[in-house]
C-alpha cells in the first residue's frame, strides 16, 4: 500500500467519525482518532503522521518506546492502549500522553510513584468491563467508581481524564451499543461525584469494527488499527 492509499483511508475514517457525530448531534472536532500502529513499523507510522495524524497508539511498552524514539522529530501524542504491567510503568509514564488501560489500584499506585519520580502528572483512563463478560481485563463499574474515589483522594500524580472500554467482539457493531452507553452512564455518575480531573471528561471506546456506534454514544477517543493498516506490511 502506498502513502496515497493510506492517506485516503485516514481521511475516510475521519469522515465517518464526523458523520457519526453529526447523526448524534454532537459537535465535530470533539472526537480524536488514535491510530493504532501496533501491527506496522515506524515508517508506516511516520507516513500516517505526515498525512495529518497526531495521536498514535501502541499496546506494548517496548514498541511504544521504540516508535517514540524513531518519530521523535514529529509532534506525536502517544497513547498506551493495552494492558500494562506494573513493572513496566516507569518506561511509559511521561512518554505516553495518556494511559488508556488502567484496570487496578495497584497499577494506578505504580503510575503515581513513577510520575512522582519523573516530576510529572500522568493522565489516565480507567478501563471498565461494562458487560461483565468475555473481556479479560477491566474493572467492574462499582470497582471503577471506588478506584476513582481512591485516585482523587490518594494519588496526586495521577489525573483521571476519563474511562475506557473494550467491547466484546461481535459481528454486528450494533450489539456493542449498550456497552458504550453503559460506559457513558458510568462516566456521568463519576462526573456528578466530581471524580474526574478534567471537564468535560473523555471516553475511549470504539475500534475499527464499531467506532461509529461508539461515536454516536459519546466517544471522544476511538482507537482504530486494522481499518487503517490492514494490508500494510508489518515491519516492527
Ligand atoms: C489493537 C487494538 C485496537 C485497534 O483494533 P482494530 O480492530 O485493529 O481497530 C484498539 N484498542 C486496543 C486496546 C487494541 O489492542
Amino acid at each position: 500500500m502506498n502513502k496515497e492509499e493510506l492517506a485516503d483511508r485516514y481521511r475516510s475514517i475521519l469522515a465517518r467519525i464526523d458523520a457519526a457525530a453529526a447523526r448524534a448531534g454532537r459537535p465535530s472536532g470533539r472526537v480524536r482518532l488514535v491510530a493504532v500502529t501496533k501491527t506496522v513499523g515506524a515508517e508506516a507510522a511516520r507516513a500516517l503522521v505526515e498525512t495529518g495524524a497526531m495521536d498514535l497508539g501502541e499496546n506494548r511498552v517496548q514498541a511504544l518506546v521504540a516508535k517514540r524514539v524513531a518519530l521523535a522529530d514529529l509532534p506525536v501524542r502517544w497513547h498506551m492502549i493495552g494492558h500494562l504491567q506494573t513493572n513496566k510503568v516507569a518506561k511509559v509514564v511521561g512518554a505516553a500522553t495518556l494511559i488508556h488501560g488502567v484496570d487496578s489500584m495497584r497499577l494506578a499506585e505504580a503510575i503515581n510513584s513513577a510520575a512522582e519520580a519523573a516530576g510529572v502528572v500522568q493522565e489516565i483512563f480507567l478501563e471498565v468491563n461494562v458487560s461483565g463478560e468475555e473481556s479479560k481485563y477491566g474493572l467492574t463499574p462499582e470497582g471503577a467508581f471506588a478506584a476513582a474515589v481512591a485516585i482523587k483522594g490518594e494519588l496526586p500524580r495521577v489525573a483521571l481524564a476519563g474511562l475506557m472500554t473494550m467491547a466484546p467482539i461481535s459481528e454486528r457493531p450494533e450489539e456493542t451499543r449498550p456497552v458504550f452507553r453503559g460506559l457513558k452512564e458510568l462516566a456521568d455518575s463519576l462526573a456528578a461525584a466530581g471524580l474526574f480531573a478534567r471537564s468535560p471528561y473523555e471516553l475511549s471506546m470504539g475500534m475499527t469494527r464499531d467506532f461509529e456506534v461508539a461515536v454516536e454514544e459519546g466517544a471522544t477517543y476511538v482507537r482504530v488499527g486494522s481499518g487503517l493498516f490492514d494490508g500494510v506490511e508489518p515491519c516492527v
